[in-house]
This record gives C-alpha cells, structure tokens and sequence, in this order.
C-alpha cells in the first residue's frame, strides 16, 4: 500500500548511470511528488550506496555480487534491503512495493526487470530502447495485456509521444526522428577508420553512457530508435523517417494524414524527457534553461549518409525483417561496441561485426521469449569469436 498516494514511488533500475543520476536530480528537485523504493547498480557500488543514504530507499540491488558485503556495510546503521546478483534485480522488479519503474539499465540487462515490472501491472518510465529492439513485440503485448502504460524517456521517442497526445483518433502518415549526426557527420570512412576510442566518446550535444555515446557517433543509435519507435507507436516501417538535425533543437516530429506535422522542441537536456515520463501526464516546473530562438535561430535539416554510417542501413533491414534479426543486431552490436571501448577493434569494424553476425544467424520469424534469449546468446558468441574475444 502507498501510505501517500500523492508521491510517486518511484524504481530506478540503473541509478547511478547517466540516465540514471539526472533522474534522481528530478526526484531531488520535487520531493513532495516523488520518492525513491527501489535503487540498481552494476558495479559501482560507491555511488550506489552514496545514493541510498541520500534518498533512503526501501532496497537496493548491486549487480556484482562481490560487492554484496562492502553495500551491506555501508548501508549497516540503516535499514534499506540490500540484494546482489542478476537474479535479484529480476525479483526485486517483481515485487509489489513502488508505481513507476525508470528502465535505465544499459543493453540486454535491462529486458527481464522491465519484464517483471510490467507482468506486475506496473508502468514503466522505459530508457532502455535495447529492451524493445530485443522483444519489442512482446513487451509491448504484455503491456497492453495488463494495461501497463510504456513511457518514453528516450528524448524522439518522448518527442513523438508527446505530438501525439490529443490525437488518438487521428492517423499517423510519418514519424520524423531526427538525429544529431554525432561527432563525425561529415565524415567519410577514410577517416573514420583511425578514429579513436577518446574522439568517438566527445558527443557535440548530449553527455551519456559510452555504450549510447558510441551507439550515436556510428548512427547504430538512430538504427536503434526507428525500431523502439515501430513497437511505441505501433508504425509500419515505411512511416519511419531519419532526419539529421544537428542543433538537436527539434527532438522528432509527427505528419498526420493531413499534412500537418507537429514537433517538440527544447535545449538538448535528457533531464526534461526523464521529468516528463516520471510526471506523465502532468507537466511540472522546473528551472533547466530554456530554448531562446535568438540565441540558436538556425535550425538545419540534411539527409544522414547511409553509405557512410552503414549501421543505418542494417537497422532498415533488421527494421523490415523482423522477427529474432533487431535481437541479433544488438547483441553483434553490444559486443562490438564493448571491444571499440576496449581497444579491441577500430570504428568501422563495429559494422562489419554486426553485419556478419546478422548474416550468420538462422532467421526465426516468430519467436518466443526463450527464443530471443537463444538468439542473443548465439549472436554475441558469433560476434565474439569473430573479434576473438
Ligand atoms: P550508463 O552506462 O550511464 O548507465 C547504465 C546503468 O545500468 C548503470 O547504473 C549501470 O550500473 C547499469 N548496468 C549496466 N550494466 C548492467 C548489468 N549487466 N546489469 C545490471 N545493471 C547494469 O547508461 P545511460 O547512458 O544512462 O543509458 C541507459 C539506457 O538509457 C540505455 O539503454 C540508453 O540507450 C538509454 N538512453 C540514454 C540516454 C542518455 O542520455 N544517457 C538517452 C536516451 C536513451
Ligand atoms: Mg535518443
């Protein structure tokens, strides 16, 4: 029971990531409208603990179950509940104790809590775009099924989210997500071939996790996006258009069948799109700086190259296709991307091991939840064996 039903309780899987610490920032700033029940971590578990003794909440999971003992003490003259381990993150999303959980685990990880949450009837305040690419058909089928609202915080998704409310009857022709470009529009592969780790991280508009940072400067992200979008906004494929906006000004924009397009502008401030899903459906105030059409009055549009950011091209198809391929490409990607972090292998090496991968493993046109488990695993040894690992 919530003893107060005026405070939100909220959940946040992934506290103490980018995501993760500007939501707690919100709750900070509207204490008398949320509370924290439930914080996660991986593996810093400093950070973690810091947190729970700023917002006191009922438990808190580490993901690292090595770390257990050095969570346990520090949390010792309190009386939070401390959990360790991936199977407690998956049960503690289970139980009935908070109204909203943040998704904001990075990749994979980040499917099966969402899952418990939503077979619990609980919304979700979804982050995570990785968990939609993996299973999007059926998180989305048990979300209807027990009524659970799916909330964007991804800034286009929440854009287009946002465009849409007052329009439930009225048909979508096209929905515009549009993209920074990240720090090598322009680029050409002669060049992104030396690019290195340091360079790659820099992203002009948004500071983020490295996982997303590296997702935006090789446009995987964008890839990513257009499917989180087909399964939030029910769309087919072709009503999906990439725009590159590289002031970041315009976060997506509607077309409906008239004409009409709606967009929703604002600084580039994930704290804004965090905020709104966290307060869905009100709106509430807050001091971040606001947009001034002086300061930035152009805003440009161009089309992202494609032969360049080949990633844009394997999403279309993943996109089209369907089934077990979107889960493939992002666990290829997930491996790809942590050994670019690790120095493993160069900038546009990445697509190539996504590429392959897709190639390699057999296509499953309807599967079911273990299947998808299946084919992420088989695609990240795939992957890793090609980068030997
Ligand atoms: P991050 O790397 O900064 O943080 C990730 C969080 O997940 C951390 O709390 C970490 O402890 C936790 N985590 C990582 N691996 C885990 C595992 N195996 N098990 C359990 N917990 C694990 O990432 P982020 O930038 O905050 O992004 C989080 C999610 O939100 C991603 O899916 C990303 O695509 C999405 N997103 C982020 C932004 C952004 O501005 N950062 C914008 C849009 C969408
Ligand atoms: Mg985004």
């Amino acid at each position: 029971m919530n003893a107060n039903p005026t405070i939100r309780r909220i959940a946040i899987f992934g506290s103490t990531g980018s995501i993760g610490t500007q939501a707690l920032e919100v709750i900070a700033a509207n204490s008398d409208k949320f509370s924290v029940e439930i914080l996660t971590a991986h593996s810093n578990h400093e950070l973690l603990c810091e947190q729970a003794l700023k917002f006191n909440p009922n438990m808190v999971v580490i993901g690292d179950e090595k770390k257990y003992h050095d969570v346990k003490e520090a949390l010792s003259s309190t009386d939070i509940k401390v959990f360790a381990g991936d199977k407690a993150l998956e049960e503690v999303a289970g139980i009935d104790c908070y109204d909203l959980m943040l998704a904001a685990i990075v990749g994979y990880a980040g499917l099966r809590p969402t899952l418990q949450a939503i077979g619990i009837g609980k919304p979700v305040a979804l982050a995570n775009k990785e968990t939609l690419v993996i299973a999007g058909d059926i998180v989305m089928r048990r979300a209807v099924e027990n009524r659970v609202p799916v909330i964007p915080v991804d800034s286009e998704h929440s854009a287009i989210f946002q465009c849409l409310i007052g329009e439930i009857r009225n048909r979508i022709e096209k929905v515009i997500l549009t993209a920074s470009g990240g720090p090598f529009l322009g680029r050409k592969p002669n060049y992104l071939v030396n690019v290195k780790r340091e360079h790659a991280l820099q992203h002009p508009n948004w500071n983020m996790g490295a996982k997303i940072t590296i997702d935006s400067a090789t446009l995987m992200n964008k890839g990513l996006e257009m499917i989180e979008a087909k399964w939030l906004f029910n769309l087919r494929p072709e009503q999906i258009q990439v725009l590159v906006h590289p002031q970041s000004i315009i976060h997506s924009m509607v077309q409906f069948e008239d004409g009409s397009i709606k967009a929703q502008m604002g600084l580039p401030d994930m704290k804004l799109p965090i905020q709104y899903a966290l307060s869905f459906p009100k709106r509430i105030p807050n001091k971040f700086p606001r947009y001034d059409f002086k300061k930035v009055n152009t805003l440009t549009f161009e089309e992202p190259d494609i032969r360049t950011f080949r990633n844009l091209v394997l999403a279309t198809e993943a996109l089209n296709k369907g089934g077990n391929l979107p889960s493939v490409m992002n666990a290829a990607n997930e491996i790809a991307v942590y050994a670019f972090l690790r120095n493993r292998i160069n900038f546009l090496d990445m697509t190539d091991v996504v590429e392959k991968t897709m190639q390699k493993i057999p296509f499953i046109e309807r599967p079911t939840l273990e299947e998808y488990f299946d084919s992420d695993g088989e695609a990240r040894n795939f992957a890793a064996d090609l980068i030997q690992l």
